[in-house]
């Protein structure tokens, strides 16, 4: 059996075949990082994460590009309120990005290309896309792509070539279906730019955005490659303009299978400021809860469903983790140092998840098989007929089934070497009994804003506002 995804060009499932076998080149959206990301920009990543790793898990080598979109309108028009040049304005949201994608144990990609360091790349397909007389400089002093030079323009989103008006022109990054028209390739200088700029061919100015992601692609994964991803709002029109850009240039298709996620809801609502629902990952911390529950929330729905963010999802997940972390500790207890065969009713679960991942990454299926697998396991455990080597074989398969779902291990705390002399300290004045001692140690903890819980396998540390 092999792979199938839901390819949006063909609007169809079909088996994953990629271009050279067992390699897989894979090219994702990546963030404009004139803001924080938000957890609606991370449901995207986290499909684009589990995706890839389920790949890894099924024996594929896979390249990952994801560039950062360091300029475009809204990143000069968040630059210009401040008097910072672009890279120091952006510098600490590809910061913060980096390290949300660490809190939610997301791999990181092969590449991440800054649009900033890639316009020769940029300019030197505009001049390709002028000479076959795909664009055109516009009065303005700004080049555009001619739509109508494109027959297959907006194939990916369907759209109606009835609307599409070429001759017609839009500047901004971003527009609607039904407002089809000729799209910057590159935008002239205006004051408004401030300091940005770049010097080209047609004077100064800077690419528009959906340029960027065809010269990095094809810089990076070559002219035609496996699989591009995005959000449902990327298809049109920046993923459909990617095409007809890169293919105009190239002669060649750009892309074999074309992946993309739902929206995400917050609870019951589309998220905004104004509805009180938008949260950033760090407003989640803020309220307590981790990267692990987070990261399993957003995780729970397959990747083309409408998945509605809840805290009260969130706690449930954190429930069903505290089975999770009970059974591997029960398991622990168990396990001898080597594997035997796996339990039939463990070998079961791992077929059935398998199954479902294959048919179009249905993680919801294969969470049940998961936390079947679990009621199994504890039952085997309870009637006392789990061997050590069957233990252990467990254990081996939760592990192998983490390296596609990512938040079965308990997140490891990193202690820093003065709490774990403290720790150390308590340990010592526990076994001497020297309980007011202990006790000290314990308020020395929670001044530094850490609890100590004592479990089956030995004192753990836990921040203070988590549960
Ligand atoms: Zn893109």
């Amino acid at each position: 059996m092999s792979i199938r995804f839901y390819n949006t060009m063909t609007r169809e499932r079909e088996a994953f075949e990629p271009i050279n076998p067992g390699e897989v080149r894979l090219y994702t959206c990546g963030p404009t990082v004139y803001d924080f990301a938000h957890i609606g920009n991370f449901r995207a990543y986290m499909f684009e994460d589990l995706m890839k790793r389920y790949l890894v898990y099924r024996g594929y080598r896979v390249t990952h590009v994801m560039n950062l979109t360091d300029v475009d309108d809204k990143t000069i028009r968040a630059c210009a309120a401040t008097d910072q040049s672009l890279k120091e304005y952006t510098r600490p949201f590809i910061d913060s990005f980096y390290e949300d994608k660490k809190t939610l144990n997301i791999i990181p990609a092969d590449v991440y290309p800054a649009a900033t360091d890639h316009v020769q790349e940029m300019i030197a397909m505009i001049v390709i896309l002028i000479e076959k007389e795909h664009a055109y400089q516009a009065d303005d002093g700004s080049v555009y792509y001619r739509i109508d030079s494109f027959p297959d323009y907006g194939k990916l989103a369907r759209i109606d070539r009835e609307g599409m008006r070429s001759g017609v022109r839009v500047d901004t990054d971003e527009y609607e279906k039904d407002n089809v028209a000729d799209f910057a390739l590159w935008k002239a200088w205006t004051e408004a730019d401030g300091e940005v700029f770049w010097e080209s061919p047609w004077g100064k100015g800077r690419p528009g955005w959906h340029i960027e992601c065809s010269a990095m692609a094809i810089k990076y994964l070559g002219e035609t490659f496996d699989i591009h991803c995005g959000g449902v709002d990327n298809i049109f029109p920046h993923h459909d303009d990617e095409i007809a850009q890169s293919e105009a240039v190239t002669g060649k298709p750009f892309v074999k299978y074309w992946l993309h996620c739902a929206h995400l809801r917050v609870e019951g609502k589309k998220m905004s400021k104004s509805a009180g629902n938008f949260h950033t990952l760090r407003n989640l911390l803020d309220e307590g809860y981790s990267g692990r529950e987070v990261r399993f929330e957003l995780l729970s729905a397959q990747y083309r469903k409408a998945l509605n963010f809840t805290r009260d999802g969130l706690k449930e997940r954190r429930v069903a983790l505290g089975r999770l972390d009970a059974f591997r500790s029960r398991l622990d207890k168990i396990a001898g140092e080597d594997a035997g065969d796996l339990p039939a009713w463990a070998a079961t679960s791992e077929a059935d998840f398998q199954q479902e991942m294959d048919d179009d990454l249905n993680t919801q299926g294969a969470l049940a098989h998961l936390f079947e697998m679990v009621s199994a396991g504890n039952r085997a455990c309870e009637g006392a007929s789990l061997s050590p080597g069957e233990a252990r074989a467990v254990l081996d398969l939760l592990d192998r089934l983490d390296t596609v779902l990512g938040f079965l291990q308990a997140e490891a705390v990193e202690i820093d070497p003065e709490l774990q002399d403290l720790l150390d300290q308590r340990q010592h004045f526990r076994a001497e009994k020297n309980w007011a001692e202990a006790d000290r140690v314990r308020d020395e903890f929670s001044a530094r804003g850490w609890v100590v819980k004592d479990t089956s396998v030995g004192p753990e540390l836990k921040k203070l506002n988590q549960s």
